[in-house]
């Protein structure tokens, strides 16, 4: 009887354990994709559709080039997989991990039911350098702190071998498959996507490392700072989908360092912000209350504001902050938006405009090539000061000050917001200080062609502390 091979956030076939373990039973192999739409898990957002729609026909075109093909359906994860069981005798399902609480829920819901049934399930580790509950503190809790988290990790956890899957992969011609094309997973109303520049799939991923040892790695801990400049892997859409797997990245970057390619300090500051897509996800599994309320949860008394017309100006990059309203451009146009950026924009909404972070995660969700519930719902909560291990929330980006610290040329801010480019370097992240010469030489009018302040940042801090003492009192 055939083993059906579930894919879901794992679209690769090197290194991939549910796919090696498939193989060695010597079985002909069901290689299949759901698509579920269906309550219970949280909906990918449209930005990630776009990504999958490219994922999978790159996954399937890596299938047939070993003899097997990507068996696509839609509906309800645990009918389908009945169903292709009814259809084809296989008597075995075997799949790697989600670890987000909602999938991990699912799916053991789905193993208890198929298991009564006589069906063999099995799930493997195959996206997180260690699996939520690998390493634990000495009183055996989850870790709620990065830094010990990471090094009882990198003490502990091993890299699985490197393996390519198997050679041929053998697939029964006879099962049916629906058509990626009829799932229209671009987004139409409106499409957006037309300044995405990827390369989904598992090639797309090597080259993306690839190019990132031999570039931006060398300066990674500098770099990475740096909105302007290409200084960081771009790999994490790359990471979500599973089209790598994180250790080959630390692999790799290990040996870069060990070849003498790029110094040691770069190479385990890679590493160790890797480490934070583990924690994330290894705290949300923890603790799931926490993809939608505060951690701490005298947080979730924080006075929030429902200003419609400020968070509007914020999605749409016209905030009058240039470093704020180039990210939001950056993430509508790309579907990325530099780390950097992601801490200014969001400390923006959640502070300088007292919206709640929930508004924000959901914004980033839909956008986001890379959106992940780990790593969104944490940093959001970072920033927040909500989070485990967090800002503290008097800490208040300065849109100004980063903007010139981290963009001190201003050349992210000229890319996404050109109205303002023609402005010397001085007033760029603060056009309204500008001199109305000045202003008048650029050619620009403040509130004509380029927004003046939504908000005052001064005064929107004070208000941000003074809604802090609500979450004070209460706790
Ligand atoms: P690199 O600097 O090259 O880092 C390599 C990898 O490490 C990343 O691809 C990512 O997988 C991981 N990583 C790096 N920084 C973080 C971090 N702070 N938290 C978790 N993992 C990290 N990242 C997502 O993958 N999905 C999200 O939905 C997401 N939402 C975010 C929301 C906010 C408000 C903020 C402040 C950050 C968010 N991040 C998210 C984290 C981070 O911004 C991105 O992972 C990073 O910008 C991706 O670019 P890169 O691959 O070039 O990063």
């Amino acid at each position: 009887a055939p083993v059906i091979l579930w894919f879901r956030r794992d679209l690769r076939l090197a290194d991939n354990p549910a796919l090696n373990h498939a193989a060695e039973t010597g079985r002909p192999i069901l290689p299949v994709y759901i698509h579920d739409m269906g309550p219970g898990v949280r909906r990918p957002g449209a930005a990630s559709l776009w990504w999958l729609d490219k994922s999978l026909r790159a996954l399937d075109d890596s299938l047939k080039a070993r003899g097997s093909r990507l068996i696509l359906r839609s509906g309800d994860s645990e009918g389908e997989l009945r169903r292709l069981i009814d259809e084809t005798g296989a008597d075995a399902v075997f799949m790697n991990r989600l670890f987000d609480p909602d999938a991990f829920a699912r799916d053991a819901d789905i193993a208890h039911a198929l298991k009564e049934d006589g069906v063999e399930v099995k799930g493997w580790n195959g996206s997180l350098l260690c699996r939520p509950g690998g390493v634990m503190t000495g009183s055996g809790g989850p870790y709620k702190v990065f830094t010990p988290f990471m090094k009882a990790l990198l003490a502990k956890a091993e890299a699985p071998p490197h393996t390519l899957g198997p050679r041929e992969i053998d697939t029964p011609t006879s099962v049916k498959s629906e058509a990626v094309d009829d799932w229209s997973l671009h987004p139409d109303k409106p499409d957006w996507s037309g300044g995405f520049d990827w390369t989904p799939g598992e090639a797309g991923a090597s080259e993306a490392l690839s190019d990132f040892l031999s570039k931006g790695l060398k300066t990674y801990s500098v770099g990475r700072d740096r909105p302007g400049e290409p200084g960081s892997s771009r790999l994490s859409p790359h990471l979500h989908w599973g089209e790598l797997h994180p250790w080959r990245v630390v692999e790799q970057v290990r040996k870069a360092a060990s070849d003498g390619r790029v110094p040691a300090a770069e190479a385990d500051k890679f590493v160790a912000e890797l480490g934070w897509r583990d924690f994330s996800t290894q705290l949300l599994h923890h603790f799931p209350r926490m993809t939608d309320t505060a951690f701490r949860p005298e947080y979730d008394a924080m006075p929030w504001l429902t200003d419609i017309k400020g968070f509007n100006a914020w999605k749409k990059g016209l905030t009058g902050y240039p470093i704020v309203d180039a990210g939001m451009r950056q993430l509508w146009t790309t579907g990325w938006m530099h780390n950097r950026v992601r801490m200014i924009v969001a400390s923006f909404l959640v502070k300088d405009l007292l919206i709640d972070w929930r508004k924000g995660e959901a914004w980033f969700w839909d956008t986001l090539v890379d959106a992940d519930l780990g790593n969104n719902v944490q940093n959001w909560q970072w920033i927040a000061g909500s989070s485990a291990d967090a800002s503290p929330y008097f800490r208040v980006f300065n849109p100004t000050t980063q903007g010139a610290k981290f963009d001190a040329k201003g050349q992210y801010v000229r890319r996404w917001v050109p109205e303002i480019a023609a402005l010397p370097d001085k007033w760029i992240h603060a056009p309204w200080t500008a001199p109305a010469e000045v202003l008048r030489d650029a050619g620009i009018g403040l509130g004509r062609d380029y927004p003046k302040p939504i908000v005052d940042h001064g005064e929107a801090r004070d208000r941000a502390l003074d809604a802090l003492k609500v979450v004070t009192r209460s706790r």
